[in-house]
């Protein structure tokens, strides 16, 4: 988004068909292996359907394999350097390349929105990068240390969002929860309340979600934020990766399972109808039989309403690319179909367990079908509501009745007002 801002600033216009552009902007995903392959075949698609297209590579495969990608595109642009896009694509030179670490502060001068037009659900960067050193991820090494922008620059955005016309709001942050930022009165506070001054001063807002959590940054004034919110939505997506404290370790997760579990237990005390959601990593190097079978009895335990799981993948730069590995990539694969089976099953509980029960959904955009509109639920299911004639509801907020579940969402009938 921002850097379509920049460049329709600069005087370009998108286009849906990357065959009738002249520019085309691959953005790319550098934590986990897939991604890259999926970049360079690209490039090689891009070349053939569209040779007189000029090719930019951004984000953070850019930022770690930029000598790799050179020869192939004609900017190569780090994730702390695409505002600068504009400029290169005017003044092409061969093989331009940045991928430029700007000071902290800089960088969010640089994030800041620019647009007028939001969604009815938008996002809101307030922390960027991250100190935690997982041993299997190269986010540290690709968006380098954590920082936190202020309070009062993170209400400002929030303000013309809202004005904007956004009723659910998403704070984004690679460890969001970390957030520690500069209050509004100079001292220093944690997330939590900040969560709770951004529902004070927005009161137009519906929604206060936020992604992703570390368990090891959860706080006290986090888990009260949660009791006493009305906005914040029951909902948290907390990734705890593996349920063995022996691969917890190795991945340097800083917390063990049972101290995952209390953390789960104090979230339930302080908002007993809060749903969790989480990422898990399977074929950890060294992972043995045991261990997995110590992470589906911590999925049966918490009982996750949601899950992405993923195999192991040796990013260069990360430690864990180094550790010896001898686990076959069909165990691997079996690993994570069994995991993928029980957190599925989970999530279809979930789903089922609202029908019948009435949900109060914000409504987005319209469906497919006639009369019908997809609306979010407070626990970050897909709603999709018949019998709404119009086009004037987005943004509103409905009472509904849940009556059939879709593969990962709810089907429901309006209630009336
Ligand atoms: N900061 C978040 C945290 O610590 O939970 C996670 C951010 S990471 C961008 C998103 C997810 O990608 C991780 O939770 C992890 O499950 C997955 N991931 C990261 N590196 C990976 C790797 N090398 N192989 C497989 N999955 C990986
Ligand atoms: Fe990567 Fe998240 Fe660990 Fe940071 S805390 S190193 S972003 S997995």
């Amino acid at each position: 988004a921002r850097m379509d801002e920049g460049l329709q600033a600069a005087g370009w216009q998108a286009t849906d068909s990357a065959q009738d552009a002249d520019l085309v902007v691959l953005n790319t995903c550098h934590i986990r292996e897939k991604a890259t392959q999926k970049v360079r075949s690209a490039l090689g698609r891009l070349r053939k359907d569209n040779p007189q297209a000029q090719v930019a590579v951004t984000g953070c495969v850019a930022q770690a394999e930029g000598d790799l990608l050179a020869p192939f595109a004609d900017y190569v642009v780090g994730p702390q350097a695409i505002q600068h896009l504009p400029a290169m694509v005017a003044n092409p030179q061969p093989t331009a390349m940045l991928s430029d670490d700007f000071a902290a502060a800089q960088k969010f001068d640089t994030l800041a929105v620019h647009r007028d037009e939001f969604g009815v659900r938008d996002f809101l960067t307030i922390q960027e990068g991250c100190d935690k050193f997982c041993t299997f991820c190269v986010v540290p090494y690709t968006r380098g240390p954590e920082f936190s922008r202020s309070a009062r620059a993170i209400l400002e955005e929030a303000k013309r969002m809202v004005a904007g016309g956004v009723r659910e709001l998403v704070l984004l942050g690679q460890n969001v929860n970390g957030w520690h930022g500069e209050a509004p009165d100079g001292s220093a506070w944690r997330f939590g309340r900040l969560l709770l001054w951004l529902e004070e001063q927005l009161p137009e807002l519906k929604r206060l979600s936020y992604t992703t959590s570390h368990p090891k940054d959860m706080h006290e004034e986090q888990y009260h934020a949660h009791a006493i919110s009305e906005v914040l939505i029951p909902w948290l997506h907390l990734p705890v990766q593996s349920g063995s404290d022996g691969v917890l370790k190795r991945m340097n997760r800083h917390y063990d399972a049972a101290e995952y579990m209390r953390i789960i237990d104090r979230c339930r005390t302080a908002r007993p109808d809060i749903a969790f959601s989480s990422d898990f990593i399977v074929a950890f190097p060294g992972e043995t039989d045991a261990d997995h079978v110590a992470t589906l009895k911590l999925v049966r335990e918490v009982g996750f309403a949601s899950a992405y799981a993923f195999i192991f993948s040796p990013r260069p730069g990360a430690p864990a690319a180094d550790y010896a590995n001898d686990i076959a990539p069909q165990a691997a694969k079996q690993r994570l179909h069994g995991l993928q089976q029980v957190l599925g099953e989970f999530q279809q509980r979930f789903n089922s367990d609202q029908i019948g029960k009435q949900l109060s959904v914000i409504l987005e955009k319209p469906g497919r079908k006639p009369e019908q509109w997809v609306a979010r639920s407070p626990y970050m299911q897909a709603v999709h509501i018949g019998n709404l004639p119009g086009d004037g509801w987005a943004g509103q907020e409905l009472n509904c009745r849940v009556t059939d579940t879709t593969t990962y969402g709810l089907v429901a009938e309006p209630l009336a007002a």
